[in-house]
C-alpha cells in the first residue's frame, strides 16, 4: 500500500491517490467529484481498502467542495443556498463538466460560476481536474471509474466511443444496476477517459434515489454490501483490456 498526492486544490488541499499491488495498477476508482456526494469518498476508500489488489484510488478529488458541503469552508463565490446541496468546487466550477471532451456541450452547461453546471474558463481550468487527467496521461489504466450518487446506474461510453459494452454490463449486472448511455451530457472525466483512452471508462451513480441528496452518512454500510466483490471484477476486467491492447500489463499507449 502506498499514499502518493498527485496534486492540490484551488485552496491548497493534498488530493491523495492510494496505490495497491506490485506494478503499475489496471484500474483507477475516483470518488467525490461532486461535493456534495462526499459518501462517494469513503465509498471508494473503504473498498479499496478491503478489496484493492492492483487498483489505484482518488478517494477525493473535490477536497474543497467536500468541505463546502459539510459546512467547513465557506465558498469563494457569492452563494446564498443551501450548502450541503454544493457540488462544484471551491470557486463554483462543476469538475465534471471541466474535462476536454465536448466541453461546453452539455445540455445543463452553465457559463457562470455557482454550485453545479460551470464548465470552467477552458477545459483543465482547475488544478483538481487537471491532476487526474495528468495521472491518467501517465499511467493509461485500463478501467476508470468514476463514483457518484444517487439513481443505481452505470453509465458508459462517450458518443462514439462505447467499446467494452460487454464487461461494462457484467459489472452492472454484478452490482445490480441498469447500463446506459448518457445522453445529452459532456466535459465529464468518463467522457474525456473514453475519447482518449482504449479502456473501458464508467461512470457509477450510487445509492438509492430517494435517499436524497446529500446521501446520508449511514448508507455507507448498505453500500458496501452492495459493491462488495466489484473491485476485484473490475480488476480482472482490466486485466483482461490491458492483455487484448499490449498484450501483457496496463495499456502502453
Ligand atoms: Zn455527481
Amino acid at each position: 500500500m502506498k499514499k502518493t498526492i498527485i496534486g492540490y486544490s484551488r485552496l491548497g488541499r493534498e488530493i491523495p491517490l492510494f496505490h495497491s499491488g506490485r506494478g503499475d495498477a489496471a484500474v483507477l476508482i475516483i470518488g467525490g467529484i461532486h461535493a456534495r456526494e462526499h459518501i462517494t469518498c469513503d465509498l471508494t476508500y473503504e473498498l479499496w481498502r478491503m478489496e484493492g489488489k492492483n487498483t489505484d484510488c482518488i478517494p477525493c478529488l473535490n477536497p474543497d467542495g467536500r468541505a463546502v458541503a459539510r459546512g467547513e469552508e465557506r465558498p469563494r463565490i457569492p452563494f446564498g443556498g443551501d450548502v450541503r446541496m454544493w457540488k462544484a468546487n471551491a470557486f463554483g466550477v462543476d469538475l465534471n463538466v471541466n474535462f476536454d471532451a465536448g466541453w461546453g456541450t452539455g445540455a445543463r452547461n452553465v457559463i457562470v460560476s455557482g454550485p453545479e453546471n460551470y464548465i470552467g474558463p477552458y477545459p483543465e481550468s482547475e488544478p483538481e481536474t487537471k491532476a487526474v487527467c495528468d495521472l491518467i496521461r501517465e499511467k493509461k489504466y485500463s478501467v476508470v471509474v468514476s463514483y457518484h450518487a444517487l439513481g443505481e446506474e452505470v453509465y458508459w461510453g462517450f458518443g462514439p466511443n462505447c467499446r467494452h459494452k460487454e464487461e461494462a454490463a457484467t459489472y452492472a449486472a454484478a452490482i445490480g444496476y441498469p447500463l446506459k448511455k448518457s445522453v445529452g451530457s459532456a466535459g465529464g472525466l468518463k467522457d474525456w477517459y473514453c475519447n482518449n483512452f482504449p479502456g473501458l471508462g464508467l461512470t457509477v451513480e450510487v445509492g438509492k434515489s430517494e435517499w436524497g441528496h446529500p446521501c446520508p452518512e449511514n448508507k455507507l454500510k448498505e453500500l458496501l454490501l452492495k459493491h462488495e466483490g466489484s473491485i476485484g471484477l473490475l480488476e480482472r476486467i482490466g486485466g483482461k483490456i490491458a492483455r487484448e491492447n499490449d498484450g501483457s500489463g496496463a495499456y502502453a499507449g
